[in-house]
């Protein structure tokens, strides 16, 4: 099988903007594996409101839609599989496919994004999909008319608060601080809308429920009083881990260099420790974390290719 010029491991907002910039700039064979659907973690948001031109009520969904239509028009090729490992020899990258098939490439760009990370209290595990939910585009309908929580005090956790209200009669928002992280301006729509309670100050304790799936929360405060809410749906966003794991080696080792956090370490070209390989989007050090961002990564990631391979090859 021929060489692939550029490999582009992920299809999200980082890894599409890579692939319809090393396409539309030169370069010949670039194939990007994604092992779902592209759009990225995006698509499960209800509402972007900060991506550039967008003023409509529109949805991750919606935005993200015709980004694949629009790099296949020059050419990138989506592979859908899951990508378990990359790695290096001599000047060629390997990548290695979940079905145990490899492609051999002149130059990488991973843009493998983030997950959502557990709360860590006890009935999680248990609970999570039967009523415990990290997606309320996905799962908010399921509760229409009727009560839920929401854990976390950040950007997603106060944005999908508001989703919520509108499908559910009551949302109860419950943050571990008495501040929150998330945006002032989000802060204060939270703190406008009728049917939010924000409890501060206050953590899970224990989710409980039946076979049918969850029947309540227990929340503790800072006293270690815990209030006992009976809801059937829990929704948590406590933040998310980034993907890293498909540059772990045999070993144990990183191929490039990550912080403790274990975020890609890259300059601002996008470029990592190792020659021809690119970090992009969230999974990169200092990430803002937004679409914006990850989309313009991933064309300097492919301007950086274009130009690596060029001087490889030529
Ligand atoms: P991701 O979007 O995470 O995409 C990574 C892709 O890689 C995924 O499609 C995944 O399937 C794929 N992948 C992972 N591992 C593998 C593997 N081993 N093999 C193959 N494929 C793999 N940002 C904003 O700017 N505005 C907002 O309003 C906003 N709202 C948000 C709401 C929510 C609910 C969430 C969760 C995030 C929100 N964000 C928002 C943040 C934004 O979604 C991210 O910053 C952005 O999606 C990052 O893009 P990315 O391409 O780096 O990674
Ligand atoms: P985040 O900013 O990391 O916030 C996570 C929240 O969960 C924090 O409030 C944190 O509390 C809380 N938390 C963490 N662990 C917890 C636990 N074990 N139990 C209870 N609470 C816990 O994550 P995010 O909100 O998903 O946002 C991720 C990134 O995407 C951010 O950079 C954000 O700005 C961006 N984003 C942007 C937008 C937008 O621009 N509109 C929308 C969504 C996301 P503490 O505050 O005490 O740490």
């Amino acid at each position: 099988m021929a060489i692939l010029d550029c490999a582009i491991i992920g299809g999200g907002p980082a890894g599409l903007t890579a692939g319809l910039y090393t396409t539309r700039g030169g370069l010949a064979n670039v194939v990007m594996f994604e092992k779902g659907m592209p759009g990225g973690q995006i698509t499960n948001s209800s509402e972007i409101e900060n991506y550039p031109g967008v003023t409509g009520d529109i949805s991750g969904m919606d935005l993200m839609m015709p980004w694949p239509e629009q790099c296949k028009k020059f050419g990138l090729v989506h592979e859908m599989i899951a990508i378990t490992k990359v790695t290096k020899d001599g000047d060629l990258f390997t990548i290695h496919k979940e079905n145990g098939d490899t492609s051999q490439a002149h130059s990488v760009i991973i843009g493998t994004g983030s997950s959502p990370r557990r709360a860590g209290f006890d009935g999680e595990k248990e609970f999570i999909g039967k009523g415990i939910s990290t997606c309320a585009t996905c799962d908010g309908f399921f509760y229409k008319g009727k009560e839920v929580v929401v854990i976390g005090g950040g950007d997603t956790a106060l944005e999908e608060a508001l989703y919520l209200a509108k499908i559910c009669s009551k949302v109860y928002l419950v943050h571990r601080r008495d501040k929150f992280r998330s945006a002032p301006n989000t802060v204060k729509r939270v703190q406008e809308t009728q049917n939010i309670e924000i409890i501060l100050n206050s953590k899970p304790k224990e989710v409980y429920g039946d076979n049918m799936g969850v029947t309540g929360i227990k929340i503790i405060d800072n006293n270690d009083i815990i209030r006992d809410i009976k809801v059937p749906g829990v929704f948590t966003f406590v933040g998310n881990d980034v993907n890293n794991q498909t540059l772990i080696q045999d070993d144990g080792s990183f191929l490039c260099d990550v912080d403790e956090a274990g975020s890609v370490v890259v300059d601002l070209s996008m470029k990592t420790s190792v020659d021809g390989l690119y970090a992009v989007g969230d999974m990169r050090i200092q990430s803002p974390k937004q679409v914006v961002s990850a989309a313009g990564d991933g064309a300097v990631a492919a301007l950086q290719a274009i130009h690596y391979v060029d001087k490889k090859l030529n």
